[in-house]
């Protein structure tokens, strides 16, 4: 039996070290073998010279260098297609996810559950911003996806190979992993655990990464915002069927007029503004069909080492 572990890895020289002593302490010696794969997303830093220290020390660490920088998701991605192990975790370079809830992963797999992700009972340090938009955001898209996804959850956690190969056949280029697991299913186990505050260094998801990969959530797992527009139809369509009945009734039945052009501008904007929003949900949705239907790969590896089928040692 191999359990593969799978650190994402992007500008991390801060804390890597930290963090292959962390795992190695925990699951050395287990009962299962054991390979880390750690995934360089193109840093910048000297996280690549690290790792590949790590390999030369040790080979059961694996390296693998994308050649530029993917994204988190992406890089996770790599990883998964080249994790060889019966049990797979996926765990974030800068020991927020603690190593030790590893050990409650693999017993509840052992148990015979194909998915155990780790679920997030308190977070240290973490702004008061992150914590209530995250908490939003996980609340909305269970409102629109038809996949459950369960609440404050990351992507920490251990899948059985069946989950994970039917994760690889899934070419998705926006990809949002923790949903996409949720909608494997098989049996799928909560482990609680407290996620800490970073070891070192610095988040690489700023504001913007967030609301990319917020949208990136929402347009994969529903299209029901493409059909709000209809909603929103028709209810200003009957808004505007009362408006017509009245001035119609204004005419016919009394002596005023309706005026105004103050109404007329505000709605015309309004109606503007309305039309244009949709229009960008629209484009949320073509310019991702566009961006798959180009079919270009999801990453290039630069280098690896480690590996069976060696690319470039
Ligand atoms: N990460 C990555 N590529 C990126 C951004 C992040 O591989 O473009 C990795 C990062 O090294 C870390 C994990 O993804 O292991 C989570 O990132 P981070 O801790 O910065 O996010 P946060 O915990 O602040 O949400
Ligand atoms: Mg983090």
């Amino acid at each position: 039996m191999l359990l593969s572990v799978i650190v994402p890895c992007y500008n991390e020289a801060a804390v890597i070290e930290a963090t292959h002593q962390r795992l190695l302490e925990v699951l050395d010696g287990g009962s299962i073998a054991l390979e880390i794969i750690y995934v360089d997303d193109g840093s910048s830093d000297s996280t690549l010279t690290l790792i590949r220290g790590f390999h030369h020390q040790d080979s059961r660490a694996k390296v693998l260098a994308l050649s530029r920088n993917f994204g988190h998701q992406i890089a996770v991605t790599a990883g998964l297609e080249q994790a060889r192990g019966d049990a797979v975790v996926i765990i974030d370079a800068d020991l927020q996810d603690p190593p030790e809830v590893i050990l409650e992963m693999l017993e509840a797999w052992r148990q015979g559950c194909d998915v155990a992700y780790g679920q997030r009972t308190d977070r240290e340090q973490e702004s008061w911003f992150k914590l209530v938009s995250a908490s939003l955001f996980y609340r909305l898209l269970n409102r629109l996806s038809d996949t459950p996804i369960p609440l404050d959850t990351g992507d920490f956690r251990l899948m059985d190979r069946r989950v994970v190969e039917a994760i690889k056949l899934m070419p998705e280029r926006d990809r949002f992993l923790r949903g996409m697991v949720s909608w494997v299913g098989f049996t799928q186990q909560a482990i609680p655990y407290r996620r800490a505050a970073r070891h070192a260094g610095e988040t690489k998801y700023p504001l913007s990464k967030m609301l990319r990969f917020a949208t990136d959530g929402i347009v994969s797992f529903s299209a029901k915002p493409l059909k709000l527009a209809t909603w929103v139809g028709v209810v200003i369509s009957s808004l505007a069927v009362i408006g017509i009945l009245y001035a119609i009734g204004m005419r016919l039945f009394t002596d005023h007029w309706v005026s105004g052009w103050t109404f007329l501008s505000v709605a015309i904007l309004f109606l503007g503004g309305i039309q244009l929003l949709f229009l960008g949900i629209i484009g949320e949705y073509i310019a991702r069909i566009y961006q798959q239907g180009k079919e270009r790969p999801l990453y290039l590896v630069a280098d690896s080492q480690g590996f069976d089928d060696e690319q470039d040692a």
